[in-house]
């Protein structure tokens, strides 16, 4: 609608053009004085005329005293006849110049036939932006099923990320090495009767690097590289995925050798006929679409399809078989050597004031992701900045992780005094009983300035990256995580619900020692229960039970033995230590936060780890 208005003005405005143009030919610039005929013909018998110019029914006379008058006769009758007819002297008329001039052509033709010409053009001008604009329509609902991938040429000025730019995955860096050479020298491989794989696909959690790592690959290959991400394949409209899909082979097809890499393989790949509602015909021919495609290409046509996913468990099984995504790239979060170098990787650019120390920082982030760790640098750097600061020191480095870890502080968070008192003997708890129980961490940080959504918060970080729990830390943890609930109960004589997420947390621990690591000596080393998910959450929300009435029985009172077991382990450090307790308590009342050194000061050094039993 708006567009016809448009239109209109458009016309309205190239209108008023036309006619001022034409207007501009039928009225002579000049203005002359108009006179009648019979005041002409006085003028010619006084002698005052030198000069007659008849134009169509238009009659100029040159005065003698350089002045010019029209006027107008009738077209039929020739000048002199009307002359004649005013009984003007022949001898008088043979003294005058007559000139008859033919009017112009193109002022003839446009005055004689614009004004029948102008609606038909007018007319069909808007026909024809009607017409195209209902083209315009259907060439747009045509190219819906073009696939919206963008194309990288090689060498790309844009594209600069290369493999130096990713931090760690080093097997993933190396097979990526390999798919990159088979695409520069293909000979090499094919001599030898190997084939390549049609399809890598790149695992690991969110924020590990994947999407960058297929950018570096594409600056690395030096072939085209198509990028599509899996959501962009499904539309609102039924059977866009899949022709999206055919576009993009076919487009790939036509550059090979070159690489196409879907991101977020999930978004499409699921299992088939697993989800609910109405997308998920759609994923589904969108999904068989790919899979018909990567069967129809020759293993060395030069494609190489690399997919990202952080959901390898929902992916369909036929994407995984042998001839596609044969070959699977895990990609972990970083160690801390990784997380070192992505710091390194991520210095770039930003001044660093001389006591920063990268390598204390990588030890503050275990189980940061590489996009953590950005964040983290960036938050840094933002905060350097409103402290007015040339460069980032180690402490904006410290307290952005903070804020990556726990959510921002929130000192518009005003608690009352008593609430004050309570989260500091709370926290006190944590970091008391998780300094004193050996298989815990160590305790960086007490703080009962609220962040995100916790009330306080004490930071324990393991002293190195850990891959494997072992079950006395698991015992440490719970009782830990208890810790604040007892001390609640034992000084104040009540709880609050200021350890409702310490409690649920606990139970889940428990519960995962019970049924998924087999650490329950009554129930034996062995799981309970299947853990599904329905699809179109991507949540887990049931359980299949596959153990009794009888066995979940004793599932729920070993859980409760483990939190009570837990609990009087925490009761008997917090005893044991009451005036530690009360000292850290009375400290964080009065600065709010205790640093790991403030923190050990007051402590004392903390009791030495039982040699592990062999
Ligand atoms: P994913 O696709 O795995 O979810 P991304 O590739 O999008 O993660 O990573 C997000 C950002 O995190 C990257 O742009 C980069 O700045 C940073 N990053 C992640 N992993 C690394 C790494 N290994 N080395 C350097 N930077 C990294
Ligand atoms: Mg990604
Ligand atoms: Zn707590």
């Amino acid at each position: 609608m708006r567009q016809l208005i448009r239109n209109f003005l458009i016309l309205l405005v190239v209108f008023l053009i036309i006619a001022g143009v034409l207007s501009s030919f039928t009225s002579p610039f000049e203005k002359r004085q108009t006179v009648g005929i019979g005041e002409l013909v006085k003028k010619i018998e006084q002698g005052e005329v030198k000069k007659i110019t008849v134009e169509g029914d238009t009659v100029n006379a040159d005065l003698a005293n350089g002045e010019t008058v029209t006027a107008k006769k009738e077209p039929v009758e020739s000048m002199s006849e009307l002359l004649k007819n005013y009984g003007v002297d022949p001898a008088l008329m043979r003294g005058l110049s007559l000139e008859v001039q033919e009017r112009s052509g193109i002022a003839f033709w446009i005055s004689a036939i614009a004004p029948f010409l102008l609606p038909f053009i007018l007319i069909s001008l808007f026909i024809w932006i009607m017409m195209r604009q209902v083209q315009g329509a259907n060439q747009r609902a045509m190219s819906f099923g073009e696939s919206r991938a963008r194309e990288m040429q090689a060498g790309d000025k844009r594209q600069q990320v290369t493999f130096k730019d990713v931090a760690g995955a080093r097997e993933a860096k190396q097979e990526l090495q390999e798919v990159v050479e088979f695409l520069r020298t293909p000979k090499k491989f094919t001599e030898l009767g190997a084939k390549i794989p049609k399809g890598v696909l790149l695992v690991g959690p969110p924020g590990v690097g994947k999407t960058l790592l297929a950018r570096a690959i594409a600056g690395e290959a030096s072939v085209p590289f198509f990028h599509i991400s899996g959501s962009e394949f499904v539309e609102m409209f039924v059977g866009v995925g899949a022709s999206r899909v055919r576009d993009l082979f076919r487009r790939a097809k036509k550059s090979a050798p070159c690489i196409v890499f879907i991101d977020e393989l999930d978004a499409v790949g699921r299992q088939r006929g697993a989800g609910l509602g109405g997308s998920h015909d759609e994923r589904e021919q969108t999904l068989n679409q790919i899979l018909v495609e990567m069967d129809g290409f020759e293993p060395n046509a030069g494609i190489v399809v690399v997919a990202a996913t952080n959901r390898p468990d929902v992916l369909d099984f036929a994407l995984l078989r042998p001839g596609r995504f044969d070959r699977r790239v895990m990609i972990e979060l970083p160690d801390i050597r990784d997380r070192h170098e992505i710091l390194d990787i991520h210095s770039k650019g930003k001044p660093l004031t001389a006591d920063v120390n990268l390598r204390k920082v990588a030890e503050r982030t275990p189980g940061f992701s590489g996009a953590d760790i950005a964040n983290m640098f960036n938050e840094a750097a933002i905060l350097a900045a409103r402290r007015n600061k040339k460069k980032i020191s180690q402490e904006e480095m410290f307290q952005s992780i903070e804020k990556v870890m726990l959510g921002p502080e929130r000192k518009s968070h005003i608690l009352s005094d008593e609430e004050k008192h309570i989260t500091a003997y709370h926290e006190a708890g944590h970091a008391v009983v998780a300094h004193q129980l050996p298989h815990s961490d160590p305790v960086h940080k007490v703080s009962i300035i609220s962040r995100g959504q916790a009330g306080g918060y004490t930071l324990k970080l393991p002293e190195e990256d850990r891959h494997l729990k072992s079950y006395s830390e698991f015992l440490d943890e719970l009782a830990v995580l208890l810790a604040g609930f007892m001390v609640e109960k034992e000084v104040f004589g009540e709880v609050t619900t200021g350890a409702t997420s310490d409690l649920k947390r606990a139970t889940k621990l428990a519960r995962q020692m019970v049924t998924e690591y087999g650490m329950s000596e009554a129930l034996g080393p062995r799981t309970f229960g299947e853990h599904e998910e329905l699809i179109f959450l991507g949540r887990e929300i049931t359980e299949q039970r596959d153990y009794s009435e009888k066995v979940a029985e004793a599932i729920d009172k070993e859980v409760s033995k483990f939190i009570h077991q837990a609990s009087v382990t925490a009761h008997a450090v917090i005893g044991k230590s009451r005036s530690k307790l009360e000292e850290i308590a009375s400290t964080l009342l009065e600065k709010e936060t205790l640093e790991r050194e403030a923190f050990d000061a007051i402590m004392g050094p903390r009791p030495a780890r039982a040699k592990a039993k062999t």
